[in-house]
C-alpha cells in the first residue's frame, strides 16, 4: 500500500469480497518504505545499539507504520460504504513474548473481532505487532505481517488466508535470475517451508510454520491485479500452499530451486580426531548464540581431521574470533580458515521422497558446468550444495533447465 490511491484499491477489493458474502478480517502491512523510514530515523540517533531498552523503543516506533495503514484502510472502506473498524495488536489483543524486534505470538483473543464480524463490520487488525504480558508493544521481525495474518486466520478458523504481495505467487525460482521461471499453482506446505528457510523471500518463514501448525490454507497472490477482476478468477489465482499432497496437480519431482548468499563457510583444520570434538567446536558456537547450518567432518589422516560448517554471514567474523581465541587453544587444532564468498543452492521437491538419483542428477549438472561443490547437505525433500558465490546464477539456471522447471509438468 504505497499511496492513498493504492489504499483505496485495497478497500474496493475487500468490499468486493465482503459484498460476495465473506466475513473479512484484513491484516495490513505498513505503507511501502515506511518501516525502513522509521527504523532509519532511530539509526540516525543511535547507530549501533542492540540493547533491550533500545529494541523496546524500536518496536514502539515501527508499530506505528501498521497503525497508520490500518486506520487509513478503515477510513477508505467506510468511504466505500462499508462498516469497518481497525484495531492495533494490543487492542485485540495479540499476545506475544517479550523478545522485542522478533517476538513470537503466543495467543490471540478472538472475542472482539468475532463481535464486529457478527455486527457486519470488516475488521482491520494491524500486522507485524502484538503486546507482551507487561503491556509493552512488540513486533514480530521484518516481514512479520505475513505471520500476523496467518495467526489471525488460525484464530478465526478462516477458510483461507490470502496473502496479497508484490509478486503474483510462488515461482520455481526467482524470475530475476531465471526469466523462464514459472508460477506454481500449488505447492505443498513442506516444500514451501523448505523454500522459505532456504532463501526464497516470498513469505516470512514463521508464517509458513504457523500455517503448518494450525493447518491454515494460504494463498499468495498479487496486489497489483485490478481490484475488479472476477472474484472466482481471483479466488483461484496465485499459488495455493496446500496440505493435501493429492491436491497437487503438478507432480514434478523437483518443484523449486532456492538460493542464498547469506552464509559463510568456516573450517577448523588439523583437529585431533577423537570423541567430543564436534561438541567442543559447535558447543562453543551455540553458546555464543550463533546458528550453524551445513556441517561436514572429513576422514582423518594421521589422527587429525578437518571440520567445516556454515554460519550466517553476519556472524562470520565473530565466529572466527571466537574459535581463534577460545576453541583452538583448548583443542590443539592447527588453524581456522574461512570463506564468506560462498552461496547455497538447493533443489526442493516432495517427489524426491519417491525418486532415486535426483541428487546425482544435480551433481552431474553442476560438474558439466565446471562448478565445484564444497559442501552438501540433504533432507528427505531437498538437496543443498555450497559453491563459490560467483557461480550462483549459472548453477540456478542450469539446474532449472535440467529439472525442466520451465515446462509445465505433465
Ligand atoms: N512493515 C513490516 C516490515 O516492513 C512488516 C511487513 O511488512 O510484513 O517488515
Ligand atoms: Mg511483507
Amino acid at each position: 500500500m504505497g499511496s492513498t490511491e493504492r489504499i483505496r484499491n485495497v478497500a474496493k477489493r475487500v468490499a468486493k469480497w465482503a459484498r460476495a458474502g465473506h466475513q473479512m478480517v484484513v491484516v495490513p502491512s505498513a505503507m511501502s518504505g515506511e518501516t525502513n523510514r522509521l527504523l532509519g530515523l532511530a539509526k540516525e540517533l543511535a547507530p549501533a545499539r542492540a540493547d533491550s531498552a533500545y529494541n523496546r523503543e524500536l518496536d514502539m516506533l515501527a508499530a506505528t507504520g501498521e497503525q497508520a495503514s490500518s486506520a487509513l484502510l478503515a477510513i477508505a472502506l467506510q468511504a466505500e460504504g462499508m462498516e469497518s473498524v481497525s484495531y492495533a495488536g494490543w487492542q485485540v489483543p495479540i499476545r506475544t513474548n517479550s523478545a522485542y524486534t522478533k517476538a513470537r505470538i503466543e495467543s490471540i483473543d478472538d472475542q472482539k473481532v468475532r463481535g464486529d464480524l457478527a455486527a457486519g463490520r470488516v475488521v482491520i487488525v494491524t500486522g507485524f505487532q502484538g503486546v507482551d504480558d507487561a503491556g509493552h508493544i512488540t513486533t514480530l521481525g521484518r516481514g512479520g505481517s505475513d505471520t500476523s495474518a496467518v495467526a489471525v486466520a488460525a484464530a478465526m478458523k478462516a477458510d483461507e488466508c490470502l496473502i496479497y504481495t508484490d509478486v503474483d505467487g510462488v515461482y520455481t525460482t526467482d524470475p530475476r535470475v531465471v526469466p523462464e521461471a514459472r508460477r506454481l499453482q500449488t505447492v505443498s506446505f513442506e516444500e514451501m517451508l523448505e523454500m522459505a528457510s532456504l532463501g526464497s523471500k516470498v513469505l516470512q518463514i514463521r508464517s509458513v510454520e504457523f500455517a503448518g501448525k494450525y493447518k491454515v490454507p494460504m494463498r499468495v497472490l498479487s496486489s497489483f491485479t485490478p481490484w475488479d477482476i472476477d472474484i472466482n478468477v481471483e479466488a483461484k489465482s496465485g499459488t495455493l500452499i496446500t496440505f493435501e499432497e493429492d491436491e497437487k496437480m503438478e507432480q514434478a519431482v523437483v518443484s523449486g530451486i532456492a538460493f542464498n548468499r547469506d552464509e559463510a563457510k568456516i573450517s577448523v583444520l588439523g583437529v585431533p580426531d577423537k570423541p567430543g570434538i564436534a561438541y567442543q567446536i559447535l558447543g562453543a558456537v551455540a553458546d555464543a548464540n550463533i546458528e550453524v547450518d551445513v556441517i561436514i567432518q572429513n576422514v582423518s589422516k594421521d589422527g587429525k581431521t578437518d571440520f567445516s560448517f556454515t554460519v550466517h554471514r553476519n556472524d562470520y567474523a565473530r565466529t572466527i574470533d571466537l574459535l581463534k581465541d577460545k576453541v583452538l587453544p583448548a583443542l590443539g587444532a592447527q588453524e581456522v580458515t574461512g570463506d564468506a564468498r560462498i552461496c547455497k543452492v538447493s533443489i526442493v521437491g516432495i517427489g524426491m521422497r519417491s525418486h532415486v538419483g535426483i541428487a546425482s542428477k544435480m551433481f552431474r549438472c553442476l560438474s558439466e558446468e565446471g562448478i565445484n561443490i564444497q559442501m552438501i547437505s540433504t533432507s528427505e525433500i531437498k538437496t543443498s550444495v555450497v559453491i563459490d558465490e560467483k557461480y550462483m546464477e549459472l548453477a540456478v539456471r542450469a539446474l532449472h533447465r535440467v529439472f525442466e522447471l520451465d515446462q509445465p509438468a505433465a
